[in-house]
């Protein structure tokens, strides 16, 4: 399980675990923009929630990550990112994991709010394949297009900066607590420094820090 505020690296995170640990990556982030993307029932409702930077509602994610951790593939584990996001859905997703004989490990990728402002300013993704750029960090070759499929890079609708804000406030208010839900329920956690280094040398924090535990 990946924690961490909006833009702290979650993602770019989860996607080289995935590839590390050849277990599914689970991102209800990219779950619910699909849904949005189809304009089924789910993704209407949930894109309301989403563009003013709040929290779609517990029962939807909940189900969505259960539906899919009863997937085949997840039988040897897998990679939650952006989930659970509020204490209720901690508890749901326990429910979940009992049941399924599985247990957590916590990474948390702590990072400034200032640094996760100007990350997120900066970042645009590829409209078909999803691909993650940052136009200081990790620039395009050629500006605006995907160096994998020469797709145009876009802008999350919910990366504009005043909701960048709210989503802050939302994960302060609604998130950051269930950091100490997990930590007093006795979950494994690991406290990674995401601020000044690379995604690769953050995965090696990351993956020194498993080993330990
Ligand atoms: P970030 O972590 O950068 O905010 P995500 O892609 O994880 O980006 O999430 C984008 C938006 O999707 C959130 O602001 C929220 O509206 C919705 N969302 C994602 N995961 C959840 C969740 N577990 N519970 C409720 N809403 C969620």
């Amino acid at each position: 399980m990946i924690f961490g505020p909006p833009g702290s690296g979650k993602g770019t995170q989860a996607k080289l675990l995935r590839d590390l640990l050849k277990i599914p990556h689970i991102s209800t982030g990219d779950m619910l923009r699909e849904h949005t993307s189809h304009g089924d029932g789910l993704g209407v409702d949930a894109e309301s929630w989403m563009r003013s930077g709040r929290l779609v509602p517990d029962a939807t994610v909940d189900r969505l990550v259960e539906e899919r951790l009863l997937q085949p593939d997840c039988a040897g584990g897998a990679i939650l990112d952006g989930y659970p996001r509020t204490i209720e859905q901690a508890r749901s997703l326990k429910a979940v994991l009992s049941r399924l004989g599985m247990s957590q490990l916590v990474i948390h990728l702590k990072v400034d709010y200032t640094k996760v402002i100007v990350r997120i300013a900066g970042r645009r993704q590829c409209a078909r394949c999803g691909l993650l750029y940052n136009l200081v960090a990790n620039p395009p070759k050629e500006p605006g297009i995907c160096d994998r499929d020469g797709e145009p890079l876009v802008i999350r609708d919910d990366d504009r900066e005043s909701v960048v804000r709210e989503r802050l406030e939302t994960y302060e208010r609604q998130t950051s607590p269930v950091l100490d839900f997990l930590a007093g329920s006795g979950s494994k956690l690991c406290e990674v420094e995401g601020n000044d280094a690379s995604p690769a040398e953050i995965l090696q924090r990351i993956r020194d820090c498993m080993v330990l535990r």
